[in-house]
């Protein structure tokens, strides 16, 4: 009984509106989405980056129909979160890190199966499915193994096969590669990639700690902290937040003419020997700070006339760590010291304000760029 897949005119894939959710902690209240606004394409792979407690969590079990919003709306795929629950439980999954579900005393295919009666398969059709993804897995040779016996890897692609046995059109992914080897861990994202591209319109929703890990499968990520996002993006966008010139590394065999040659090109804003260049070396290391990308050409041709070869060419490229600290004011594994979100707390008068604040680091651009689903740009 599995769900249809998506057709051409779908509504977004994840629409969220205002959504607030207060946890009635003693003494204080806790304020974990101080009104959050997200809208994700069908098709899209979206990621959520942010430290513990920033409530990518609370905002996960809003989506997946776990737990209540206070207040505000959320719909998957036009399904309202309150009040359509059992349409949205058939159309998504979530897989997350280091999950214990099931019995380890079943093995791998039983305990999938066990699974498959729960998502409402027929007993047949739970087997072929169970076989099936047992084998795009890769976890053909451990079948029969009972799953106490599995490494915390195999485990995972379990999971993923659990995650994928109801064939949703939108997977939640909190953390799915925590804790998990190199090797385990691009197990987890090949497969995830895989099964995303074999139908348009499948939509991933990831959490994770990792930025390399957001970089590399994210079309955009939204960084979150304190219960608000603080930025939406592509993750190119998101560097250029941090970046605006283009920062290059020039390798030449010889500069005769010294850098000031270079300084005085078009498109040139600074050029300067590298600090941390060898000075024994057969070689100049030249930092190069340009107004735009396009200024290289000039520099390249510049260099030729000199009689300079260039050995190596690097762009120094921002990262989502980078991003990270100038929007929330301390690095990822830093403690919070309370960070520009200010209290979380919902008992006083100060944090009644705290929660009331805009969000105002959301840039306009990236307002629309999310508001505007578009199919055409987001499927394979
Ligand atoms: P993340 O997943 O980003 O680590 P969470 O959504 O788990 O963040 O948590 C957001 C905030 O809500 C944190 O301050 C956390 O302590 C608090 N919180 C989460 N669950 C509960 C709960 N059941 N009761 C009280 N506070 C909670």
């Amino acid at each position: 009984m599995s769900a249809e897949q998506p057709g051409a005119a779908l509504p977004a894939a994840i629409s969220v509106r205002g959504v607030r959710r207060v946890y009635d902690a003693k003494p204080n209240q806790v304020i974990a989405l101080a009104g959050v606004d997200l809208e994700v394409a069908p098709g899209e792979f979206f990621g959520l980056l942010g430290p513990n407690g920033a409530g990518k969590t609370t905002l996960i079990k809003i989506l997946t129909t776990l737990l209540l919003p206070t207040s505000g709306e959320a719909r998957i795929f036009g399904f309202d979160v309150v009040e359509e629950t059992r349409r949205i439980r058939r159309i998504m999954n979530m897989v997350a890190g280091g999950e214990q579900s099931g019995y380890g005393i079943l093995t791998v295919r039983e305990q999938l199966w066990m699974f498959s009666q729960f998502y409402g398969l027929g007993s047949r059709e739970g087997w072929t499915r169970v076989d099936q993804l047992i084998e795009a897995v890769g976890l053909g040779e451990q079948r029969l193994q009972r799953v106490s016996t599995l490494s915390t890897g195999q485990r995972q692609k379990m999971n993923m096969a659990r995650g994928l046995l109801n064939d949703p059109w939108i997977l939640f992914l909190d953390e799915p590669t925590l804790g998990l080897d190199v090797a385990a861990a691009r197990g987890i994202r090949e497969l995830v990639l895989d099964w995303k591209a074999a139908v348009p319109g499948r939509t991933v929703l990831l959490t994770t700690h990792y930025m390399a890990e957001a970089d590399e499968l994210c079309e955009r990520i939204a960084i979150v902290d304190h219960g608000r996002i603080l930025a939406i993006g592509t993750p190119d966008e998101l560097k250029r937040r941090v970046q605006q010139e283009s920062i290059f590394r020039l390798e030449l065999d010889h500069l005769d003419e010294g850098v000031a040659a270079l300084a005085r090109l078009p498109g040139v804003e600074s050029a300067a020997l590298a600090a941390d260049a060898d000075a024994e070396a057969q070689r100049v290391a030249v930092n190069l700070v340009l107004t735009d990308d396009a200024a290289l050409g000039g520099v390249v041709t510049a260099l030729a006339g000199l009689g300079s070869h260039i050995l190596a060419l690097r762009k120094s490229e921002p990262t989502l760590e980078d991003v990270f600290v100038e929007l929330v004011g301390r690095g990822f594994g830093d403690e919070d010291t309370g960070g520009p979100g200010g209290d979380r707390t919902g008992g006083g008068q100060g944090s009644a304000t705290a929660d009331e604040k805009p969000i105002d680091v959301v840039g306009d651009d990236a307002r629309e760029t999310s508001s505007e689903p578009n199919l055409t740009e987001t499927r394979r």
